[in-house]
């Protein structure tokens, strides 16, 4: 007692010596006057496999009269082996606390892709429950310093006035199990505990609470948990499916922000104005609080983040470590560059993210767990590293999560003010950075070609709660001459089509020489319409980061990225948006925009003829789908209509009413020009193919992507496994198309599947697991493809189907041998880590290219690699001679020198033409002589795009020893019998991010029946 008061006063002086200095926690003490639920107390240590795997803020349960505990929904304790409550129950509980104490709020914060809700409970004292809206419209205030005008004195009133918020979230990865027991025991003991140390964290700290994140997943995880305690000694199904769409991913979406758990905690964020969001997560033994983990830090968070992640992380740390609970630690190998997590949305949003791997068992069985050399070795930032091996339960996992969040929640109440004051700052210092800093804004230019894109870019920045703006009259900037050589921007290399391609940087010219490499200023006029993303906005900075561009350096010391590199928005989206300093752009006259931004779209003049030019809008996609039964025609040239300019592949639509067109075109954001009758040009029909999306029973991560951009563009399809495929020898009586997104695993895991031994895997619907089989279901989750499958497959090709591949599932297409002349080359020392990469187009005439200009940014991770051969069974390459990096024989003369036999007259060799990489080696006559093996040059792979040259590769992200994926093909079309299979080595869907790539597959869906429009072929 006499050690509390000596630091009560201790602390006392600390605050008047220094107010703005973090206060350390006060240690906690049990209070025996304080009365504990001696049953549950009980359990707490019975399910405890060690006494250190505890500590004194979780080994004991403070009773209560009023209050009922866990148990009371659970039939046991938080975190008892066997129980593993559903979403539903878990907000039974907190709905039961909220009736039993006026310090409980819950309130609902959206629903779900399936319709499940999502909740966040709220928790403190009585006086500032009463008094919510007073607090949250101060805080308010904080988070938007515009509403004070800037007045650090007003700021500082309402920073002493105000009581912060920390959110925290759990169970975003459904199989990572713990969080929702050990967030309803924390929830109870913050209601309930007198001891002082909990006071000061009810009296000083609103406590928000989203016990279940990924709800649809959660309720799919604890099905299956009851299958394996209903049949004890068998293997059980691996949760394939968590979330409609994504598994592990629904933790990378807060870029995009397409799932409904990350728009309904952008909702939350937005209107409760927290201070941190801290989401827990189960892998590592025993508490990696990874926030601080290890560079390279994201490059546009400010850094005061930065330094309350330490103290903070490190605090963390230091109080556990005095518990003497083993295994905790802060510093490791997690980057924080990435801003794709959901802790993110805190980071980017003034706000502080905090992150923690706790360990879990996938479930609530109690086991023996045995670590890695790596995860036991005491290192300097694990003083006290995990054991080896040891008995662990769920409960220890709830102890481990509870003392970690109780002693951050005392740490930050103690210093709320501090962190309150961060608060504002870090939001003033987000409006302020226009003029300090930078950028001023990104301007968005009224004569994008591609406004429905654009727009869509502008509502995923407002999701994220940026204002955007739409300039009124136009304006110009001046823009700074470039010091560097420029990578290239679309403006100085696009091909003939006309309008630019993708963002710029405001940089005008490719600088070339040195000369030109201390380029004056220029000016640049953007006209009225054009939108206008202010950087004096307090969410400034998670625009700045999702519309700049990012380089990691292949040196960086972090050699493991932990996730993608690169993502710059514009690029992806294949919009332009320019980086504009020059503070003038903030006096452009300007108005605010109220409401989603909306491409307008509607039909002009009049006629029964409708022509919609082609620009790779998605809505494309869905209007040919909307208007099933119209006809629908592709121009295979660019043409001129109603004094427009239309580019290939434009739709030409009859059969369809006008005020039909006019419904149809306003709600898609899409320009119809009405015409009498059609313009001569050559056209082919537009289809509505049937379209299957074809998963694995091994991983529906990737293609959940996919699943997700069909849907959102209204492309209906049959989802279908590779278990049907096998079972299917008529597949081309259903299905046009076959698209097979990347499965992540290569081809062998998907032809074999999972091995055939141990228990079959049921994933469905019974009464036994009710929230299985929504999406798709199967008695056993094993069997693959199968050889069978693959023939099928093949099958369905040969007699005129279109099978789509990417990546991996190409991969597998080249190797089954359903693409002649082209093969994939291993990977050598290529580094490409989900990085956005150049693409420049080859064949413009391919229907896959329709809407497109050169150079657009596509998302890579390293391939593959693709050669082209006209020569069956060949790997493709160059053929090497003198011209080919000096790969002449040895002989006389110099390395450019012809050699000369001696004795006798010199014949000079050919000079053998370079082939370009992307490009198979001309077929020689000694070929064609029994040319067995010469494939006919209509059946050869025809490339649409291809890898930039090395040089101007890297858009965003990382690239090292990018010459061996450099030039070489990226889409390639393969005709097979009267069928196509078309590659991809980049994916064209990836995460809501790369827009700008979906109608690659669009096209390709849409003209299944004439890839081969426009197509050239080799004359032999
Ligand atoms: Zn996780």
């Amino acid at each position: 007692m006499t050690k509390y008061v000596a630091f009560a006063l201790a602390a006392a002086v600390a605050v008047l010596q220094s107010p703005l200095a973090a206060q350390p926690a006060q240690p906690f003490v049990r209070d025996p006057k304080i009365p504990i639920d001696a049953e549950y107390t009980a359990k707490i240590k019975e399910y405890t496999t060690e006494p250190f795997f505890t500590s004194p803020l979780t080994d004991y349960l403070p009773a209560s009269k009023t209050v009922p505990t866990p148990k009371a929904v659970l039939g046991d304790i938080a975190g008892a082996p066997g129980k593993l409550p559903y979403a539903e129950e878990v907000y039974d509980y907190m709905r039961r606390l909220e009736k039993a104490s006026p310090r409980v709020k819950v309130v609902s914060i959206g629903r779900t892709e399936e319709g499940r809700e999502m909740i966040a409970v709220a928790i403190a004292s009585e006086s500032i429950m009463a008094k919510l809206q007073d607090n949250s419209a101060r805080l308010a205030k904080l988070a938007d310093p515009r509403t004070i005008n800037m007045d650090d004195a007003q700021a500082e009133a309402l920073v002493t006035a105000s009581t912060p918020i920390y959110y925290i979230t759990g169970t975003i990865h459904s199989p990572e199990t713990g969080a929702p027991t050990a967030l309803m025991e924390l929830a109870y003991r913050l209601v309930v505990d007198d001891h002082a140390y909990i006071k000061s964290i009810r009296d000083n700290l609103i406590t928000l609470i989203t016990p279940v994140i990924e709800v649809d997943g959660r309720d799919k995880m604890v099905d299956v948990y009851k299958w394996h305690l209903a049949n004890p000694g068998k293997n059980w199904p691996g949760l394939v499916y968590w979330g409609k769409y994504v598994a592990h991913d629904n933790n990378r979406d807060a870029m995009g922000a397409t799932l409904k758990l990350t728009e309904n905690v952008l909702k939350a964020w937005q209107q409760w104005h927290p201070q941190v969001l801290h989401d827990l997560h189960e892998s590592v033994p025993y508490l990696y609080d990874n926030t601080v983990g290890d560079g390279p830090y994201n490059a546009w968070i400010d850094p005061i983040l930065a330094d309350e992640w330490e103290m903070i992380g490190w605090n963390n740390v230091s109080e556990m470590t005095k518990f003497g609970m083993p295994g905790v630690f802060t510093h490791g190998n997690f980057d924080t560059w990435s801003p794709g997590y959901l802790m993110f949305i805190a980071a980017l949003h003034n706000g502080i993210s905090r992150l923690y791997e706790t360990f879990g068992n996938g479930g609530a069985d109690t086991v023996v767990r045995e670590l890695r050399p790596d995860e036991y070795a005491r290192t300097w930032y694990k003083q006290n590293p995990p054991l080896p091996k040891t008995t662990w339960s769920q409960r220890n996992n709830n102890n481990y999560e509870q003392t970690g969040l109780l002693t951050s929640l005392h740490y930050f109440a103690a210093n709320k003010q501090l962190f309150l004051r961060n608060f504002y700052t870090k939001s003033k210092r987000s409006i302020l950075k226009a003029r300090t800093e930078g950028p001023a804004a990104y301007v968005l230019p009224a004569d994008d070609p591609r406004p429905g894109t654009q727009a869509e870019l502008l509502r995923a920045l407002q999701k994220q709660g940026v204002e955007i703006s739409r300039a009124t009259a136009e304006f110009t900037v001046t823009v700074p001459g470039k010091k560097t050589p420029p990578r290239p921007t679309p403006t100085e290399t696009a091909g003939g089509d006309g309008v630019g391609g993708p963002s710029d940087q405001a940089q005008e010219s490719g600088a070339k020489t040195s000369a030109e490499r201390q380029a004056q200023p220029t000016t640049r006029k953007f006209p009225a319409g054009s939108y206008i993303v202010r950087m004096d906005q307090p969410y400034s900075r998670i625009a700045d980061s999702l519309l700049d561009y990012q380089y990691w350096s292949p040196n960086d010391p972090q050699r493991t990225p932990y996730d993608d590199t690169g993502w710059t928005f514009p690029e992806l989206f294949n919009v332009q948006a320019v980086r504009v300093t020059d503070v003038k752009v903030l006096d452009a006259p300007i108005e605010k925009i109220t409401g989603d931004v909306r491409a307008k779209g509607g039909v002009s003049s009049t006629g029964p003829v409708f022509i919609v030019n082609h620009n790779a809008d998605a809505a494309l996609a869905t209007l040919r789908y909307r208007f099933r039964n119209a006809s629908i025609d592709a121009a295979e040239e660019m043409f001129d209509a109603g004094g427009k300019k239309f580019n290939r592949g434009s739709f030409i639509v009859r059969n369809v009413s006008a005020d039909d067109m006019q419904k149809a075109a306003a709600d898609l954001g899409l320009q119809a020009v009405a015409v009498a009758s059609a313009p001569s040009v050559k056209t082919h029909p537009v289809r509505a193919p049937r379209v299957a999306l074809l998963h694995t029973w091994l991983s529906t991560q990737t293609e959940g992507w996919w699943r997700q951009t069909f849907d959102n563009a209204q492309v209906p399809f049959t989802y279908i496994s590779t278990q049907q495929i096998a079972k299917d020898d008529n597949l081309g009586a259903k299905f046009d198309v076959i698209v097979f997104p990347p499965v992540g695993r290569g081809p062998e895991a998907i032809v074999n599947g999972m091995p055939m031994w141990g228990n079959a895997l049921p994933w469905k619907k019974t009464a036994e697991t009710p929230n299985l089989g929504s999406e798709d279901s199967t008695d056993d989750m094993r069997p693959g493809l199968g050889w069978v499958g693959v023939a099928h497959l093949q099958d369905f090709v040969r007699k005129g189907g279109l099978l789509l591949t990417v990546m991996d599932t190409a991969d597998l297409a080249v190797s089954s041998g359903f693409t002649p002349g082209l093969s994939v080359a291993p990977r050598q020392r290529l580094r490409i880590v989900g990085s956005v990469v150049r693409s420049k187009t080859v064949d413009s005439t391919s229907p896959i290219a329709y809407g497109y200009t050169d150079n657009l940014a596509i998302w890579c991770d390293n391939g593959p690699i693709f050669n082209l051969s006209s020569i069956y069974g060949a790997r493709g390459g160059r053929r090497l001679g003198p011209d080919d990096g000096g790969n002449r024989p040895t002989g006389r003369g110099t390395q450019d020198d012809p050699d000369v036999p001696q004795g006798r007259l010199g014949v000079e060799a050919p000079r053998e033409e370079r082939t370009d990489t992307w490009k198979a080696v001309p077929v020689t006559e000694e070929q064609m002589r029994n040319g067995v093996n010469v494939i006919p040059p209509a059946a050869r792979p025809r490339v649409i795009l291809r890898y930039a040259d090395n040089r101007e590769l890297l858009v965003s992200g990382l690239v090292e020893n990018g010459t061996e994926i450099a030039q070489h093909a990226a889409v390639v079309d393969v005709p097979l019998d009267k069928g196509h299979v078309v590659v991809f080595s980049n994916n064209p869907i990836w995460r809501g991010e790369t827009q700008g790539s979906y109608f690659l597959v669009f096209n390709a869906l849409l003209n299944f029946d004439n890839l081969d429009a426009g197509r050239k072929l080799d004359a032999r």
